[in-house]
């Protein structure tokens, strides 16, 4: 008798028969600070979805981050970030100058990133979509520039599963936040590094140093969630897409992002690098009645939780100057856009009708 689905292995310990054993990697499974069959199954997975070489699973998006960082990164190489990607992301590479690591924060558009690529750049880590203003990054660009002085290119691509596939476009390595679209039901942290180009034993160590490879019970949820990732994403895409376009209409809305919509200027970019016409479920926009619009609005809704994270089934709606933003100095906010009246949503898979509702109600008139 099989079982239709991977059983989860929760044990810290396997057994030794004589020789140390292997994982099908070659690395020693004695012990799951190290290898987990349930997490191999995972890593499988992500490694299919990205059409990568192989995967690493982590307990969360900045677990593999922090390993993709200390394994690329030494005193006195170069990192490229954009200064709109998650604070989080760029706060942790800022950090890094205390061990001699060079951080250069571009703004995020492929043309700035490009230039600020030198010859001592040794790795740049790429947002597909940034966040909370939606702009769109034309990897391949960037990739061109990146080849010119030998940099490493690692997109993390936790915005756009499925539609886009930075490995086909030349990156060396693609990372995902597992907490959003791909489990996809608010329930679980996880995080991956899938491997173009990059070396898995440097990352591989690293993880076993600092001890953040996902649980065996994490992993499993996350592949739960990967099975209806397609069907989600395309739901909630539509979704999002008829939200953003209700707000476009709508008179207490002055500026809508959401690459979606035939007039945001990074809807050609996003049509290009995308393979099908799904834009995710983050829409962004800001308040005709300023800050205190938005709190509002945010205060109102009724359907919608405010809540920080995306991606998930459940509809939820965060405050960028107060979560994803708020450390970012005030001048840096200015020059993205990042206001006090912008507010960002996540749409989930729930109807339509009802979530545009909860929506026109909490917007008032
Ligand atoms: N990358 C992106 C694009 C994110 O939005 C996030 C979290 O919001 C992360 C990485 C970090 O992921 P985690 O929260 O799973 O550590």
């Amino acid at each position: 008798m099989r079982p239709l689905h991977e059983p989860v292995y929760v044990t810290a310990v396997f057994r030794q028969a004589g020789e140390t054993e292997l994982s099908d990697r070659g690395f020693d499974l004695k012990y799951s600070r190290e290898e987990n069959p349930t997490v191999r199954v995972l890593e499988k997975s992500v490694s299919l979805l990205e059409g990568g070489r192989d995967a690493l699973a982590f307990n969360s998006g900045m677990g593999a981050i922090s390993c993709l960082y200390l394994s690329q990164l030494s005193a006195g190489s170069e990192v490229v970030v954009p200064m709109e990607a998650y604070g989080t992301t760029v706060q942790l590479a800022e950090e890094l100058g205390k061990f001699g690591v060079r951080v250069k924060l571009a703004y995020p558009s492929a043309e700035a990133i490009a230039e600020a690529i030198g010859e001592n750049t040794s790795l740049v880590l790429l947002e597909t979509v940034t966040n909370p203003t939606l702009k769109v990054i034309d990897v391949p660009e960037v990739i061109k520039r990146a080849r010119e002085v030998g940099a490493k290119v690692v997109v993390d691509n936790t915005f756009s599963p499925t539609v886009f596939h930075p490995l086909k476009a030349g990156a060396d390595g693609v990372v995902h936040s597992l907490t959003k679209y791909i489990a996809g039901h608010n329930d679980v942290l996880g995080g991956a590094i899938v491997l173009g180009s990059l070396d898995v034993s440097g990352l591989w160590h690293w993880r076993r140093r600092l001890g953040s490879i996902i649980q065996p019970l994490d992993a499993w949820l996350v592949v739960r969630g990967m099975k209806t990732l397609e069907v989600r994403f395309e739901r909630l895409s539509r979704n999002a897409l008829a939200v953003a376009e209700f707000l476009s209409e709508h008179p207490r809305v002055r500026e809508v992002h959401y690459p979606g919509l035939k007039e945001d200027p990074h809807h050609e970019t996003a049509r290009r690098l995308f393979e099908r016409p799904l834009y995710g479920g983050v829409v962004s926009f800001k308040h005709a009645g300023g800050k205190g619009g938005a709190v509002g609005f945010l205060r109102s809704l009724r359907k919608i939780f405010p809540s920080p994270s995306l991606g998930g089934v459940e509809s939820i709606a965060s405050y960028p100057v107060m979560s994803a933003a708020k450390t970012m100095p005030p001048e840096r906010r200015e020059l993205l856009g990042i206001t006090d009246d912008l507010v960002r949503l996540s749409i989930g898979i729930e109807d339509v009708d009802e979530l545009i509702e909860d929506i026109d109600r909490a917007l008032g008139r």
